[in-house]
């Protein structure tokens, strides 16, 4: 007689706490056992896949105090469980910062946003396809990477901040947030901290595990945008495959104020370039005090490239980011 074996998922202790004290008390009691839970859109494909298996999850968006997007005196704050499209549509975000509700709707497809978070969106792990299909890379604690071998496959890869991993950010609405200057706020049981949104994100020379400063314990619970930017000239651009449901091969983010046709000051950030979003300030610098024009643009762009140590197959993204970054200068 042939054995028969059935791939049945897990079990999986599913916590979901109504208010911020239990949902931190969980998050600090269950450490790394503890998945924190968004709209699962990342998660529910590690499942899926039986790649990582958890042994307990909290599910997060039953807490209403990290729910909602509201004006505060000096900016807006966005709740982590906020959906990307109550993001997308929210008249406020539109209104003042419409580089995140462009940046938002540009994530995978409209269901996904429906359910997604942004602070799921924001923490979501590495898409490399080898990591995801449970391969033991260095993410996933091996000793190779198998993307960054003479045969990987790399075109969705970095050109930037390579250090063993090769992995890029794959948030849409990441570069948006530091175009922005947000802060991020993380919680735990007993007190919060802020960071920055540029300094929220990880490579993997600091932490090849994690792609945040996340520690065990701590939740994202909000997002706070000020206003230095609110109304700045915005411009978002993602380029990938295909037009929904499809991660970014490059994006660009920035905020640009512009004064009687001088730019006065600019944050420009690329997406899908390395694994964090990348900040171009030497771009930024040779910007700034110029009159925004075609010509400023195409002097410029070269700069967003310098560094840049490309892969077998992704050479195509230093033209590609060069010519997002000029399209984003001359607006
Ligand atoms: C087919 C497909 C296409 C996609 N395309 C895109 C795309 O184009 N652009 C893009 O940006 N993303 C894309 N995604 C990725 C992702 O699903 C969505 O971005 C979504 O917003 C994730 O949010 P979520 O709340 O569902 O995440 P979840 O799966 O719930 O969480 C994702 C990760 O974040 C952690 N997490 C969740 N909330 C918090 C919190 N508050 N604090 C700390 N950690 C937290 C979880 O533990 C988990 O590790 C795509 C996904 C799929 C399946
Ligand atoms: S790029 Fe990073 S995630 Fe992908 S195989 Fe290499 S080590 Fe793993």
């Amino acid at each position: 007689m042939v054995a028969t074996s059935h791939d049945v998922m897990p079990d999986i202790e599913l916590y979901q706490p109504t208010d911020e004290a239990n949902a931190l008390a969980l998050a600090e009691s269950l450490g790394a056992d503890g998945w924190l839970l968004g709209g699962g859109q990342d998660t529910y494909g590690w499942l899926k896949d039986r790649n990582k298996n958890p042994a307990a999850m909290i599910e997060l968006t039953q807490v209403d105090a990290w729910h909602g997007i509201k004006e505060t005196p000096d900016g807006i704050e966005i709740g982590a469980v906020t959906t990307i499209t109550e993001i997308v549509n929210s008249p406020l975000i539109q209104a003042k910062f419409a580089l995140l509700s462009t940046a938002a709707s540009r994530v995978a497809s409209p269901q996904i946003r429906n359910v997604g978070t942004l602070g799921g969106n924001l923490n979501q792990d590495a898409r490399c396809w080898y990591y995801r299909r449970g391969l033991d890379c260095y993410r996933a604690g091996g000793n190779i990477c198998y993307a960054d071998s003479p045969q990987g496959l790399n075109r969705e890869h970095a050109l930037f901040g390579a250090s063993r991993c090769v992995a890029v950010t794959p948030s849409d609405t990441a570069p948006a947030l530091v175009a922005l200057d947000a802060t991020m706020v993380i919680s735990r049981t007993g007190g919060q901290r802020e960071v920055s949104a540029q300094d929220f994100f990880v490579g993997p020379a600091r932490d090849i595990t994690h792609m945040t400063v996340l520690n065990e314990g701590e939740i994202l619970t909000a997002v706070r945008i000020p206003n230095t930017w609110a109304n700045a000239e915005f411009y978002f651009e993602k380029v990938a495959d295909r037009n929904v449901w499809d991660f970014a091969l490059v994006s660009v983010a920035a905020a640009i104020k512009v004064s009687g046709g001088t730019i006065e000051d600019a944050r420009i950030v690329c997406g899908a370039v390395e694994c964090v979003p990348r900040r171009m300030e030497a771009v930024e610098d040779a910007i700034r005090g110029q009159q925004r024009s075609e010509e400023l643009a195409n002097q410029v762009a070269s700069i967003a490239s310098e560094g840049a140590r490309t892969l077998n197959y992704n050479h195509f993204k230093v033209p590609l980011m060069e010519n997002l970054v000029k399209r984003a200068i001359r607006g």
